[in-house]
This record gives structure tokens, C-alpha cells and sequence, in this order.
């Protein structure tokens, strides 16, 4: 056979590596669980599986972008800006946006303070109000590493902090979601709103880079 691939598999003819389908792997435990738990949910009434369906697409809906949306006016707004410190859910809707009922809070960065976000945990994050988390915001490195060594790990995204201004790490849990409020780059005084929702990055919200103009 002439045939070349340059990656062989026991019999797997495509010419490109297999990738093994979500139910090759045995359940983890908190599959299983979750599994039953929606099945019992379901079987009891308590809601539908149309329900369920519903909230996951609202959930999957969500992006970064209502997240930058609610930044840029706070940048052009100080009053709505202290009404999201002080509440974001609540300062959300003045925006028209759904960002859930789990509680978020917003952490400023200035010239003096970084703040990044994590879920030492498992993975909260304000995904009612910035949709999912990237996969490495999930991942064993991130979550041990970003509390020990911060700056370390935001070099790793590019993202130098200087030695003078302070590092704070927030972990969020099942009852309260942070969100990073970034710094409004330099030389954007002439931008409107939405030109400087653009500016804003999910990964800026996290904490991991600092918005360049
Ligand atoms: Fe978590």
C-alpha cells in the first residue's frame, strides 16, 4: 500500500487521530450524581425536562459580551459604576441583561491593585452573566497555581504585573461569583460605549490580561 499516514492507529483508517466519544470513560462520581439527580428532579415534577433543556440554552447563550457591555458603561458612568460594585445582578437589569440570581461581584483594578479570579474548587464563574469558562480556567494548573504563584501565572498569559502594584486573588464559590472590573486603557477618552465594550476581552474579566488600547 502506497497509501501514506503519517500516524498509525490500530484499525483506524481516518487520517486523523481518534478521539474517544464523552461515553467511552467510565461516569465520575459527580456525573453520576448529577445524572440521578436530574432524573429524580424530572421523575418528582419539580421541573421538566423542557425546563432543564430551556435553562441550558439561556445558560449557553450567555457571553462575554454582556459582561463588556456593563464595563464600558462603567467607565462612562461613575454612578452606574458604584451601583454595580455595589450590586451587580441589580445593576445588570438597568441594561436590560439577566445575570441570574447567584450573586456576582465586581472587583475593581486600579494603578495600584490587579485582581484576578478563580474557583480554587471546581468552576464557578459568572456564567449567567459572561457565559462558560475557558477550559484552562477549569483545569487542576490554574486553580492550585493562581493562589500560590499569581504572578507567575499571569506572565504565563503575557500579562506583567508591576512589582509595586498588589496581586488579589478572589475565589468564588457556589454562592458568590466574582467578575474583574479592568482598568479603561489610556487613549480611549474619545471612544463611545460601544466602541469600548469592544476593548473588552472575557479573559480581561477573569483577570489574566490587562485591556491594551
Ligand atoms: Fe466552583
Amino acid at each position: 500500500m502506497s497509501d501514506h499516514h503519517d500516524h498509525d492507529h490500530d484499525d483506524w483508517p481516518y487520517p486523523h487521530p481518534k478521539q474517544p466519544d464523552l461515553e467511552d470513560g467510565p461516569l465520575t462520581h459527580h456525573m453520576a450524581m448529577a445524572e440521578a439527580v436530574a432524573e429524580l428532579l424530572i421523575d418528582k415534577g419539580i421541573f421538566t425536562a423542557d425546563d432543564m433543556r430551556r435553562t441550558l440554552e439561556v445558560i449557553d447563550s450567555k457571553s462575554p459580551a454582556e459582561g463588556a457591555r456593563m464595563i464600558a458603561r462603567a467607565w462612562v458612568d461613575p454612578e452606574f459604576k458604584a451601583r454595580m460594585l455595589e450590586d451587580v445582578n441589580v445593576a445588570a437589569e438597568e441594561l436590560g441583561i439577566d445575570a441570574g440570581t447567584i450573586p456576582i461581584r465586581a472587583v475593581e483594578n486600579t494603578k495600584d491593585i490587579h485582581n484576578v479570579i478563580v474557583c480554587t474548587l471546581c468552576s464557578c464563574y459568572p456564567r449567567y452573566l459572561i457565559g462558560l469558562p475557558p477550559d484552562w480556567y477549569k483545569s487542576r494548573a490554574y486553580r492550585s497555581r493562581v493562589v500560590k504563584e499569581p504572578r507567575a501565572v499571569l506572565a504565563e498569559f503575557g500579562t506583567e504585573i508591576a512589582d509595586d502594584v498588589q496581586v488579589r486573588v478572589h475565589d468564588s464559590t457556589a454562592e458568590l461569583r466574582y467578575m474583574v472590573l479592568p482598568m479603561r486603557p489610556e487613549g480611549t477618552e474619545g471612544l463611545g460605549e460601544e466602541a469600548l465594550a469592544e476593548l473588552v476581552t472575557r479573559d480581561s474579566m477573569i483577570g489574566t490580561t490587562q485591556i491594551k488600547s
